[in-house]
């Protein structure tokens, strides 16, 4: 019989990382949890114990601190039972670009954005090594949407789906999977934490089956997972339009608009 992969959830205490335990443990997983709440994540980890008989690690950390996100690095990558890495911790904003602190723009990009790269760029060498292995980061439609008015957020979450992508190329030929999984408005405590009331959103997905659609696409190795997109071909269009732009680049030459007048 062969041994399931441990599942390291960063961002477990709450939200999707929760259901993602959950789920995980259901499958017979091994877990380890991280976020900074060690008491939620100690009670996730007794229930899903006792209810799965799995065995479950607690690894507190606020991955936006050198030296927890540096101790959570050097588990992923030690720990050669550790096969998957669910980079989902987050945080959202409040307010508009000119409103945020200095503060708050470190805050952002350290935990959406540096950790979530410190913790995958831990990890591949040695899945890439062992040939296997899943690394899932979670995006956000809001990385498509300047119009939402989430800049900095957005752009953290543009930055996950290149970092994926980019990563896919590199890793999927050693035989690692690279997801990226992209929601919308789904019911968690990030809305209340970024000071937004979640009940005025016109429509808002359930964050069970924001999950379960997202196991559906890992699933199915799929690199990038929009639980929320009906429209399947559309990304598919997205994406030619961008390889489309591409084959339009000259390097060597400024295109004819932008040639000065004489
Ligand atoms: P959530 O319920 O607020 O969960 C966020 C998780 O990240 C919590 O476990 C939190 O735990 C942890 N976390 C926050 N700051 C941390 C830090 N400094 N160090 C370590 N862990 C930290 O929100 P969620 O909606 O499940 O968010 C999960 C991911 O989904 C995020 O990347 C988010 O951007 C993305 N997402 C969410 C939505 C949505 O509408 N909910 C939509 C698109 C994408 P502690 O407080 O215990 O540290």
């Amino acid at each position: 019989m062969t041994t399931l992969p441990t599942v390291l959830i960063t961002g477990a205490s709450s939200g999707i990382g929760a259901v993602y335990a959950e789920r995980f443990a259901q499958r017979g997983h091994d877990l380890v949890l991280v976020a900074r709440d060690k008491s939620r994540l100690d009670a996730l980890a007794a229930r899903l114990r006792e209810t799965h008989k799995v065995a479950i690690d607690v690894l507190p950390a606020d991955l936006t601190q050198q030296i927890d996100l540096e101790a959570v690095e050097a588990r992923v990558r030690t720990d050669a039972r550790i096969g998957i890495l669910i980079n989902n911790a987050g945080m959202a904003q409040s307010g508009g670009f000119v409103q945020q602190s200095a503060q708050d723009i470190d805050r952002l990009i350290a935990l959406n954005t540096t950790a979530l790269t410190r913790l995958a760029a831990a990890i591949a060498p040695r899945l890439a090594q062992a040939g296997a292995g899943s690394i899932v980061n979670i995006g956000s439609v809001v990385g498509f949407a300047p119009e939402f008015g989430m800049t900095l957020y957005g752009a953290t979450k543009a930055f996950v789906l290149f970092l994926s992508q980019g990563m896919n190329l590199e890793l999927s030929p050693k035989g690692v999977h690279v997801q990226a999984v992209l929601p919308a408005a789904t019911r968690t405590e990030i809305w209340a934490r970024a000071g937004i009331d979640v009940n005025t959103l016109p429509e808002v997905m359930d964050v069970e089956e924001l999950v379960d659609a997202a196991l559906v696409g890992f699933d199915r190795r799929e690199l990038v997972t929009i639980p929320p997109l009906h429209v399947a071909g559309r990304w598919d269009a997205l994406d030619g339009a961008r390889q489309g732009l591409l084959s339009d680049i000259r390097q060597a030459r400024a295109a004819e608009r932008y040639q000065p007048q004489a």
